[in-house]
């Protein structure tokens, strides 16, 4: 949503060309709501979401945890002023010289999915916790996340146990349910197969403590979504039926939900033509696209809410797309988007929801276009 600050930051301003504007009052409300939705939880924010050093400053004085996926993404959380302890190394794929740096660093909790990387750590960080990624089914994410990380959880089982026979702390298990996650029982799912290897390995005198439930908290685009709380109690309950009593540590790591609705895109039109008099759908061409920042807009996964002055006003179907020379930077067109009939070349949209996976996703300078800019207030 565009708050009155933002409104009047780009009123006052005035900024040219496309930019994001992050309002740093909406992500502490969503740090505050998550802590409320589930107050046994440690909060790793996924920094790849947003990592402009404003945002993880304000959480590192919250004293949110950070997830981190490279050396870099370490370097900032720190620099952010959170301490070793609080940054986890949550990427599956990281070069042993990366996990030898971080490890330098101080941190000492890597994921793993494989025997294989939980050999490279063995070598290079000696007595670090891991946590084993088991593959979860996905279904119910807008942005699933595939079988890229993770494996099965009876591999997880090989993989901690190894962990421990090279005198690594054999941790935890983690998952990711995929991401914009609207379905709240997608977490039991994942907890059942979490617990399965907490006892396979508890039978053999390997106590894991930790279960780290990822991201997956939706942020609302054109669709409501539920609140925090609903996501809270889901996966509380969840836990409890395959816990019991015995409710491990848990980690969630927020990423879209913790900043998607505090940023809003500036856009303005390009263009607005069609490809034969006879054209019902209009083509309307913004100065930004997939790759100035809405990648996400792949496939149509994510649906941003799009404001402009003329809304109220009559609709038509339109083909939105960016301004680049590449044809697949077009943002909807297998459902095309309703937009004012009134809308003209020169006006300036609001891309609502846009906090979250737009400046890290936007290119250094295709076609000469700036790279997405960014302001937090
Ligand atoms: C990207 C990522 C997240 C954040 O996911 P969201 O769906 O944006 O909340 C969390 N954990 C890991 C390991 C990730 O890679």
């Amino acid at each position: 949503m565009a708050t009155q600050r933002i409104l009047d930051f780009l009123a006052t301003r005035r900024p040219s060309g496309p930019c994001l504007v992050v309002d740093l009052d909406v992500v502490r409300d969503n740090f505050r709501a998550f802590e409320k939705a589930l107050p046994d939880s440690k909060i790793y924010y996924a920094v790849k979401a947003n990592p402009a050093p404003e945002i993880l400053r304000l959480l590192a004085a919250m004293g949110s945890s950070f997830d981190t996926a490279s050396v870099a993404e370490v370097e900032m959380a720190m620099d952010a002023g959170a301490p070793a302890d609080r940054i986890s190394f949550g990427n599956t794929i990281k070069k042993e010289r990366d996990i030898a740096r971080a490890y330098q660093l101080g941190i000492r909790l890597f994921a793993v999915d494989c025997v294989e990387e939980v050999e490279k750590i063995a070598r290079v960080a000696p007595g670090a916790r891991v946590f084993c990624r088991v593959l979860t089914d996905g279904e119910g994410a807008e942005w699933p996340l595939s079988r890229k990380f993770g494996c099965v959880p009876a591999m997880a089982v090989d993989v901690l146990r190894r962990a421990r026979e090279l005198g690594l702390d054999a941790y935890g298990v983690s998952f990711h349910v995929g991401s914009q996650q609207t379905d709240l029982t997608a977490w039991d799912r994942a907890l059942a197969d979490a617990k399965r290897v907490f006892a396979t390995l508890a039978e053999e005198g390997i106590v894991l403590k930790m279960v780290n439930m990822g991201g997956g908290f939706p942020t609302r685009y054109l669709r409501d979504v539920p609140a925090a709380q609903a996501y809270g109690q889901a996966i509380f309950s969840a836990l409890r039926k395959h816990f019991g009593n015995a409710l491990p540590e848990t980690i969630i790591e927020p990423g879209r939900g913790m900043v998607g609705n505090a940023g809003v895109i500036k856009s303005e039109v390009v263009l607005i033509s069609k490809k034969a008099d006879n054209d019902n759908v209009r083509w309307v061409f913004l100065d930004i696209g997939k790759f100035g920042g809405l990648a996400e807009t792949m496939d149509e996964a994510i649906r941003y809410p799009i404001v402009t002055a003329h809304d109220g006003g009559e609709t038509a179907p339109c083909v939105l797309a960016g301004p680049t020379c590449d044809s697949a930077d077009v943002m909807y067109e297998k459902t095309p988007y309703p937009l004012p009939l009134s809308l003209t070349i020169g006006d300036e949209v609001l891309i609502e929801g846009t906090g979250a996976y737009t400046t890290t996703y936007s290119a250094v300078a295709f076609n000469g276009f700036e790279p997405l800019r960014s302001y937090v207030i």
